[in-house]
């Protein structure tokens, strides 16, 4: 479990992480770019709307602006005037410029606020304040036009244009101004960026979530990969491996049937004998047993018989061992073909065979080992020059209630034995005499 655990922690890191940073990425950037954007439009109207408020002064009072002191009763009064005009009242065309961009103006004689619509809700307007002194330097002095990102007027943040108001003569006499609440530009950036942030969180979970079923079910089949080797590898070689993982197309999927060939050939080497490929004597034993157990349980009939080839020693010494080894191939497809779907066939010893019928009764096994016996009597075997012919004996017996398997496997020798004596090309499924 630790590896698969291993996997999916790697799969997180590898397949989900990336897509969240990705996201995150994107919503940083996405932000900035976005917020740039807004900035710029909002400079704009900013700009736009000084300019405008100064074109407004220019065309319907031509001339300068100027500051006239008058002395009145020992006080001294100050009007703004533009041309002849006195409009330091003059605020119909600001407020109502306010209204429809809320937008602030105000216009500065050096660098006192003589006309502005900041405060003009509550009618406390905020004249004759200055204006701090970087603005001061750099536009009333030395004539920049700039934008200000936190400029406090009147205990409000503000988003700012400046930019100096010049007399016919070129010189500087104040400043517009024209700006929005910092306060409330943020506010429209958050309001606009909302949906994109929803958007984005919905698309980085949508995938991330998509990424790790993908990897889910890919660490789901490495998991049965590992749950099939772990079976093979502690000497299940009847292990099934999963359909799911078996049908996989891809590496995976190459290597469970790898490893289902290597299960197969392993099974053959640990059950088959390499001559004949019948199954060895150690695990038709072990079947032979399950066999026993199981019909004994279930009061059901099955047979055990040995078969042995006739004189075979003369075989070997006549035509050579190899020819022996042909007969022995021969012999053991007859076997084999003849005892399909009834039980199973294996090399017990050198040229002797166990032979099982899971479900028939002595007649039966009988009837087909004399079949038998009359094939391979009328087989011939070819070793190169050599037509061999060979014969079998065979002895068969019945499992009968309270004689154990050892007693059965011995019936079946006697008997075999006992036809061997009498004549050999026999099958004795009866007891024998002295036995
Ligand atoms: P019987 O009819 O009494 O069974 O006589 P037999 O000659 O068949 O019996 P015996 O036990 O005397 O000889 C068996 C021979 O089988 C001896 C041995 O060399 C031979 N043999 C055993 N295994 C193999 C094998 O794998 N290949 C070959 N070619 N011969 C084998
Ligand atoms: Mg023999
Ligand atoms: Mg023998």
């Amino acid at each position: 479990m630790d590896g698969s655990w291993n996997i999916k922690k790697q799969f997180l890191v590898r397949a989900v992480l990336p897509v969240i940073g990705l996201g995150l990425i994107l919503a940083i950037c996405g932000y900035y770019s976005f917020r740039f954007a807004m900035l710029g439009e909002a400079r704009r109207d900013l700009e736009n709307v000084g300019n405008a408020v100064l074109l407004y002064y220019d065309y319907t009072y031509p001339g300068d602006f100027e500051l006239s002191a008058e002395e009145s009763s020992g006080k001294t009064k100050y009007e703004l005037l533009k041309g002849d005009t006195v409009v330091t009242r003059e605020y119909s065309f600001m407020d109502d410029l306010k209204e429809r961009t809320n937008i602030d103006v105000t216009i500065y004689y050096a660098d006192t606020i003589i006309l502005t619509t900041i405060g003009s809700e509550d009618g406390v307007r905020p004249v004759g304040y200055g204006c701090p002194d970087k603005i001061l330097e750099e536009v009333l002095n030395a004539g920049q036009t700039n934008f200000y990102s936190d400029t406090v007027i009147g205990d409000v943040n503000y988003y700012a244009y400046f930019s100096p108001i010049k007399n016919s003569e070129g010189k500087i006499v104040g400043m517009i101004f024209a700006g929005k609440p910092s306060e409330e530009i943020q506010k429209s950036l958050i309001k606009a960026l909302i949906p994109l942030i929803l958007i984005g969180i919905v698309l980085v979970i949508g995938i991330g979530a998509a990424s790790a079923a993908s990897g889910q079910r890919f660490v789901s089949a490495i998991e049965k990969v590992d749950t099939y080797f772990k079976a093979v590898s502690e000497g299940n070689l009847n292990a099934l491996l999963h359909q799911e993982v078996a049908g996989r197309k891809d590496e995976l999927g190459n290597m469970a049937r790898n490893a289902q060939t290597m299960q197969k050939s392993l099974k053959k080497l640990i059950e088959c004998d390499g001559l004949t490929e019948l199954f060895n004597r150690r695990y038709a034993e072990k079947r032979l047993n399950q066999v026993y157990t199981k019909n004994t349980a279930n009061e059901a009939p099955f047979c055990v018989s040995i078969v042995d080839i006739d004189f075979f020693k003369k075989v070997n010494d006549t035509y050579g061992h190899e020819a022996g080894d042909i007969v022995l191939k021969g012999v053991s497809r007859i076997l084999e073909k003849n005892i399909q779907g009834k039980g199973y066939v294996a090399r017990w010893g050198g040229e002797e065979f166990l032979m099982v019928f899971e479900q028939s009764t002595v007649k039966e096994a009988a009837e087909i080992l004399e079949r038998i016996r009359g094939q391979i009597e009328e087989s011939t075997f070819v070793s190169g020059p050599d037509v061999i012919r060979v014969t079998i004996s065979s002895g068969v017996t019945e499992r009968r209630d309270g004689v154990g398997l050892n007693e059965l496997l011995k019936e079946a020798d006697d008997r075999l034995y006992y036809g061997k004596q009498s004549g050999r090309n026999r099958v004795i499924s009866s007891p024998v005499p002295n036995a």
